[in-house]
């Protein structure tokens, strides 16, 4: 295989299918890494990638143009595979490594970036799948050895996801503060991130984890791994009786959804002094009382992907604990353009991963 041409599955117009292109590509300099690409993870956030923007409520668009994303984009943020080629100042991974590749890469420069949260930088954004090339094609072209995290003897479908979905949903959790055994932590919307934030909490905490979801099936999944309750939220009354069921005791809500329904759900459920965790983005808005904030004293936060030492992490206790297998439906590459279809129409179950 000719490590210096990449072929890749990319749309030249917003909105647009995507088409094979080919770049040639330069040898890597300095810390540069190429890594041919076994396995790329399909995110549900391609869908708004593909589309151009997130909805922001109130009939508005982001428009990721505008924010400075370059036609075409090779989408795919959850790149697994094997270190093929390095620059010359490459010291931490030698050819042949297996690795996951964290894509959520800022400027590498400024102290955000150093401290490991370059999903935050300041400065610049060159996610891979979004403003730099991401791994719907053969051949990755990551700009530092940083960013590649060994997998060991994970299972590499498996391990590429934790690049969005699995770390997605450990930087969520991690953002409530440590639960006692008495505390109860909602996790709203049980898909793939959801359930694998039921897993963790359930693996890693004392929290008591109720699993909110309308489908039956996902409720059942939760509650296998580790959930101790499960409630449909569109059930009437639904408030109420997840309340009561928790002893009105729910110290964390997780919002895997980020609707307007779910978030003020999230936002209700949680007692005096609870937070609240958006990470979905289905989009939309929600309205609440100002005094709401003060009187509940309640916090609110984001959370976006993760950190790169929350991927090591991750990484680390995927090694020594059993996470849920969310199912993984496995399709070649060049089915990219029916694959953001099926899962643009809920057609998928589990995961996509495609191989180049
Ligand atoms: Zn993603
Ligand atoms: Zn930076």
């Amino acid at each position: 295989m000719n490590y210096r041409c990449a072929h890749r599955w990319a749309f030249p117009k917003w909105g647009g299918p995507l088409e094979p292109m080919s770049e040639d590509l330069p040898a890597p300099a300095g810390h540069e890494v190429t890594v041919r690409i076994t396995h790329c993870g399909m995110c549900h956030s391609d869908l708004h990638i593909q589309a151009g923007g997130f909805d922001m409520g109130g009939g508005k668009l982001s428009s990721l143009e505008r924010s400075g994303t370059k036609l075409p984009v090779t989408m795919g943020h959850e790149i697994g595979g094997e270190v093929v080629e390095i620059g010359p100042e490459v010291k931490d991974v030698k050819v042949g490594d297996k690795v996951v590749v964290y894509p959520w890469i800022g400027c590498s420069e400024c102290a955000v970036c150093l401290a490991g949260n370059d999903h935050m930088c300041p400065r610049a954004m060159r996610n891979l799948g979004l403003q730099a090339p991401g791994g719907y094609a053969d051949l990755a072209r990551v700009p530092h050895e940083r960013y590649l995290v060994a997998i060991g003897k994970l299972e590499p479908a498996r391990a590429a996801t934790f690049a969005c979905a699995g770390i997605t949903a450990y930087g969520a959790i991690r953002k409530l503060a440590a639960p006692t055994a008495e505390d109860y932590v909602a996790v709203v919307g049980c898909g793939g991130v959801g359930m694998t934030a039921v897993a963790l909490l359930s693996a890693t905490s004392k929290a008591r984890v109720v699993a909110v979801d309308p489908d039956p099936a996902k409720r059942e999944a939760a509650l296998s791994h580790g959930a101790v309750l499960a409630f449909d939220p569109s059930a009437p009354d639904a408030l109420k009786t997840i309340g009561k069921a928790c002893n009105m005791n729910i110290a964390g809500a997780v919002d895997f959804v980020g609707a307007e329904s779910s978030s003020s759900l999230a936002v209700n459920l949680v007692r005096r002094t609870g937070q609240v965790v958006i990470v979905g983005l289905f989009g939309g808005e929600f309205r609440m009382p100002l005094p709401m904030f003060a009187l509940k004293s309640i916090q609110i936060s984001g959370s976006y992907v993760a950190g790169l030492n929350d991927l090591r992490e991750l990484v680390a206790l995927a090694q020594r604990i059993k996470l849920p297998e969310i199912p993984l439906d496995l399709r070649p590459l060049k089915q990219v353009n029916q694959a953001l279809s099926d899962l643009a129409k809920g057609r998928v179950v589990g995961r996509v991963v495609l191989l180049p």
